[in-house]
């Protein structure tokens, strides 16, 4: 409003106007105030809506920290109700285990009751056995100690048996008689020996001393034929076994006594392998095989090395006795083709002799089994050349023992008593198969084999008989065999035969006769056997 328009106003309106527009100054500057108040508000609402905005992204985050927290509550309290859900079904679960297990256990306490009550009834009578075996111990143990007194007794016995048997023996002229039944063969080794036997058995032994035959003729009962020797061996017995018996014997030889083993028996009956074991060459690498010759052998350097005292010395001589010839079996003609021929002289002293019969000396065993080797395939050449089968020819080997004492003084003179050297002899020997050959049908080189055989076996029959029946003539000259063997039957050497015979009714004749001849050797009484060391006598 103009200065004009005011002057002309009334003054009231004046003074009116005045503080209207006063107020309305004063109101313009309040509106300046508050628009810089609103100014500075909306500065301030723009940083509180920044920080709102922060604070929202907080608030999302919180949020979301709630609605996990939210779900994690979720979670535990469905995880509770499952919780709880499954104590329940455990809780009913462990009400019905603990009642089966109740029942359970009472049915097992009612069976252990039972149980209990079987095992006190059980005790109750095993206590009452108890007390019948304590009184069947204290009877068990009186019969064995009443056995053992009887046992004693019964060896004692038998010690003495055995004394007074070997006395006997002694007396007779320790002739031993021991028989050994082979077993039946197998059909290869039948084909072998160009034999063929039959299962039938007839022999047996009935006990170690005792043979029995079972002889069957036609239309006529059987009839056992009961032999009695020293020694009866069973099929089933070893060459160990076997030896055993023997093995005394050979004790003897260095005790200063002639010793002479010999087998007799039919061909097959198993001399050889008693003697020496079985055929081959590798069958006898078995040393459980290994028959009475390689283990005198072997027994005699055993002993020599136990009696360190004496000073020994062993030879080898090997003949063999065919067609009343005797054949030196270390003395080869390579030109003849042939062993050399012996004779047999008789000494000054009465004795027999072989002259320039070939002597090795053997060091070792070793030694004497080759030479016996050697012997023996000198044998095989030379008999197929003079005769087709081994078991045609008698078979001596001879081990010569020369004792003498360690002084040195081994001189072989008479004139010294003292110390001289003394000579034993242990002969081995396989006789000819012993079979009774009939004459009729066989001819030339087999007719010659068999009568010579025959005269020669049955020469040893009838020195044997002389013998037994004490004539003042013995027929030793009556066949080679006879008179090599001379000191060894008749004279002072301690004598074993070894009876072969097979157990099968095919050979009852041959087996019979064997027998026969065994029992004849035992009724031989000779003077009883001198030993070298107390007559201080040479021999050889
Ligand atoms: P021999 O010499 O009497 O003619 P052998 O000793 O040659 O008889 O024996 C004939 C066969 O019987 C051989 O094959 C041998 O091995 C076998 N033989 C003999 N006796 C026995 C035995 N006691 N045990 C096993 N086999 C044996
Ligand atoms: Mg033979």
């Amino acid at each position: 409003m103009s200065a004009v328009t005011i002057i002309n106003m009334p003054l009231v309106y004046q003074e009116k106007m005045k503080q209207l527009e006063h107020k309305l100054q004063v109101k313009e500057e309040n509106i300046i105030v508050l628009k810089t108040e609103n100014a500075i508000l909306h500065l301030k609402l723009a940083e509180c809506m920044t920080q709102t905005l922060k604070s929202n992204e907080g608030y999302a985050q919180i949020s979301e920290i709630y609605n996990q927290k939210k779900n994690v509550h979720q979670i535990i309290s469905d995880t509770l109700i499952q919780v709880s859900l499954a104590m329940q079904g455990l809780k009913l679960n462990l009400g019905l285990l603990r009642s089966f297990v109740v029942d359970h256990l009472e049915n097992i306490q009612n069976r252990l009751k039972e149980q209990f009550q079987l095992l006190l009834n059980n005790a109750k009578i095993i206590q009452h056995s108890n007390q019948r075996l304590q009184g069947m111990t204290e009877k068990v143990l009186m019969l064995e100690r009443s056995l053992r007194e009887v046992n004693e007794k019964y060896n004692t016995e038998k010690e003495r048996r055995k004394i007074m048997h070997n006395n006997l023996i002694e007396l007779k002229g320790n002739i031993r008689v021991h028989c050994r039944i082979r077993p039946c063969l197998p059909i290869n080794r039948q084909k072998l020996l160009n034999q063929q036997e039959s299962s039938t058995v007839v022999t047996f032994a009935l006990d170690d001393e005792t043979v029995s035959l079972k002889c069957k003729r036609p239309g006529q009962p059987a009839v056992d034929k009961i032999f009695h020797f020293e020694r009866v061996f069973k099929p089933n017995e070893s060459q160990s076994a076997v030896f055993e018996e023997v093995r005394p014997l050979i004790t003897s030889v260095l005790d200063g006594y002639n010793v002479c083993i010999m087998a007799y028996g039919q061909t097959g009956s198993g001399k050889t392998y008693t003697m020496m074991g079985p055929h081959s060459e590798c069958e006898r690498e078995n040393h459980t095989e290994l028959g009475i010759i390689p283990r005198a052998a072997e027994e005699l350097f055993r002993l020599i090395l136990e009696k360190p005292e004496e000073s020994h010395s062993v030879e080898v001589s090997i003949l063999e006795v065919y067609n009343n010839d005797l054949y030196d079996l270390l003395a080869y003609d390579s030109h003849a083709g042939l062993c050399l021929k012996r004779d047999i002289v008789i000494g000054k002293d009465g004795k027999s002799y072989v002259p320039s019969l070939t002597h090795k000396h053997a060091a070792y065993i070793e030694d004497v089994l080759d030479l016996v080797k050697k012997g023996l395939q000198l044998r095989v050449k030379h008999s197929t050349l003079i005769h087709a089968n081994s078991s045609r020819s008698h078979l001596v080997v001879t081990l010569t023992v020369t004792t003498s004492a360690k002084s040195g003084e081994t001189v072989d003179t008479f004139n010294s008593q003292k110390h001289k050297p003394i000579k034993t002899k242990l002969q081995l020997v396989d006789l000819a198969g012993s079979e009774c050959v009939g004459m009729s049908g066989v001819q030339g080189v087999a007719l010659r084999e068999a009568s010579f055989i025959n005269r020669s076996l049955s020469a040893l029959s009838d020195v044997l008989g002389a013998l037994a029946e004490h004539r003042t003539h013995i027929p030793y000259r009556n066949s080679k065999l006879t008179h090599l063997l001379q000191d060894s039957i008749g004279g002072d050497a301690k004598l074993l035969v070894m009876l072969c015979i097979s157990p099968c009714q095919k050979f009852t004749t041959e087996t019979l006769q064997t027998l026969g001849f065994g029992t004849r050797a035992c009724q031989v009484s000779r003077v009883p056997v001198k030993n070298m060391k107390h007559t201080l006598k040479m021999h050889y």
